[in-house]
């Protein structure tokens, strides 16, 4: 089911989540909100806190951007073998980054119309759970492994703003104010935060 998307300024945004009991009763119906949801706003990764959820899951979606981007183009953001995922991760963990950085663009649904270049590691090394709760550890590279750092940071309560310089931030002072506000128009559902009504 489509579920609103947490925008800036959300609590839930901010914090660590645990990692979700393999019995826990809402991981099936959670996982089918991710897609649904990431889909419904023609995005490429999501994370539970994302929909509200305090739990370690997120989702990743990179074979539709590698078939979205020219040929010429794919050279920067993935290997020569390497088509992109479509993956569940569960309670994932990192094991290790190359020493390789690189800078991209990235986005999230919770800032939306906030685009910015982060630099991270080019491979990573994780282990998680598969949504069939089958234990994994991979490597990814390129764009795939920045989406996977991306969801892993909100899993962490750390969004992408976290990344930029101090001088960055301030300039984007009223451009969060207007997110947070409910000022920037969005094609998908939105949770804001709640005005107390005394
Ligand atoms: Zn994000």
């Amino acid at each position: 089911m489509i579920q609103p998307i947490y925008v800036y300024d959300q609590q839930i945004l901010e914090q660590p989540c645990p990692d979700v009991p393999h019995n826990s009763p809402i991981l099936t119906n959670l996982i089918i909100d991710l897609w649904d949801t990431m889909r419904n706003a023609q995005g490429c990764g999501l994370s539970a806190p994302q929909i509200g959820v305090s739990y370690s899951v997120f989702i990743i979606d990179s074979k539709s951007v590698f078939q979205s981007i020219g040929t010429a183009f794919r050279h920067k953001y993935y290997e020569p073998d390497d088509k992109g995922i479509t993956e569940t991760f569960i309670n994932a963990k990192l094991l290790q980054t190359s020493s390789e950085i690189w800078t991209a663009k990235e986005g999230c649904l919770s800032l939306p119309s906030l685009v910015r270049d982060v630099s991270r590691p080019w491979k990573i090394k994780i282990s998680y759970l598969n949504q069939n709760l089958e234990k994994q550890e991979c490597e990814f590279t390129g764009l795939t492994a920045r989406m996977i750092l991306h969801e892993l940071d909100h899993i962490n309560g750390v969004l992408l703003l976290a990344h930029l310089l101090p001088f960055s931030q301030k300039m984007l002072y009223f451009k969060l104010k207007s997110i947070k506000n409910g000022k920037v128009k969005v094609t998908y559902p939105t949770m804001k935060k709640q005005k107390l009504v005394a």
